[in-house]
This record gives structure tokens, sequence and C-alpha cells, in this order.
């Protein structure tokens, strides 16, 4: 263990989710996708612009007392696509995986085309079907709007 690695190391969590590799300063998009806000009483923790051998630098959130399941993270991969996901038990890593693209996205982005249904104000989740991964392509089910770029700046 370096020097650096023994200041940037906070207290090891007992139980829950790190989310690991996620690219720098995407943290706070990454808590808002996981619908962590103000008001929720989850222990989280963040480490934004840790320097990163393979990444040059990355952010790491660390959710304390929830295990996050594939499907929730996956959505984490339209704006992190190299982020990691470390279950840990009982201070140990019990999972680990890599977020994979999801198929569809629901209730997570907003559609880019202000007539959308899903903007109104009818009771109309968003909802894109992911068309490609690299890159990111996604395209609304209602309106067959196509979103490409900003992804970070559609989420609801
Ligand atoms: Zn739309």
């Amino acid at each position: 263990m370096n020097v650096s690695d023994r200041e940037l190391r906070v207290k090891p969590i007992n139980n829950g989710t790190v989310i690991d590799h996620i690219e720098s300063g995407q943290a706070l998009n990454v808590l808002k996708i996981l619908g962590i806000g103000s008001h929720s009483k989850t222990v989280v923790s963040l480490l934004m612009n840790v320097p990163s051998g393979a990444m040059g630098a990355k952010d790491v959130v660390k959710v304390e007392g929830r295990e996050l399941d594939p499907e929730e993270v996956d959505t984490i991969a339209l704006i992190s696509p190299r982020a990691t996901i470390n279950i840990i038990r009982n201070y140990e890593v019990a999972e680990k995986f890599r977020v994979g693209m999801p198929r569809k996205v629901v209730g997570i982005i907003k559609c880019g085309n202000p007539n959308c249904i899903s903007n109104s104000n009818e009771p109309v989740s968003s909802k894109f079907m992911v068309e490609s991964a690299d890159p990111v392509l996604l395209r609304c089910s209602y309106c067959e709007f196509v979103l490409d770029k900003n992804i970070a700046d559609n989420l609801l």
C-alpha cells in the first residue's frame, strides 16, 4: 500500500455497496440515478477525483446498509461505462461485477422533445430503448426522439 492509498482510504463499510471506477465528476449523478437525495437517510460516502492508475482520476460512492441490485446499477453505465460494483457483507467483498448497459431506461432520463407525452402533465414515465451502447444512443419509446449526448444533463 503506498502513501496515497493510505491517505485516501476511508473507513471500510460493514454492509452495503461500493461503486468504484465512476467517471470523474459523475458521482453526484450516480446518486441521482440511485434515488439518493437530500431527504435520504442512507449513509453515503463520496470520493471525488481520486487518482486512478487506469483512469487518471475517478469517483467512488459508498452506500452503507443497502445492496443495490444489478438492474438498479446498470443505468450507471449510461454515464460511467467502466464503473464496478462491490457488494460488501461483513466487511468482505461478497460480490463484484461491472455495470452492464441496460436494454431500456424507464423514469430516469428526460426526453429532449418538449412535445413528448412523457414531458406533459400526463402520468407517463419517460422510457428509452438503448439502441447502441458505444457510443450510447437512446431512443424515446413514445416519440422516437434520439438522445446520444449530454445524457447526464437529462437526468430527471
Ligand atoms: Zn419522447
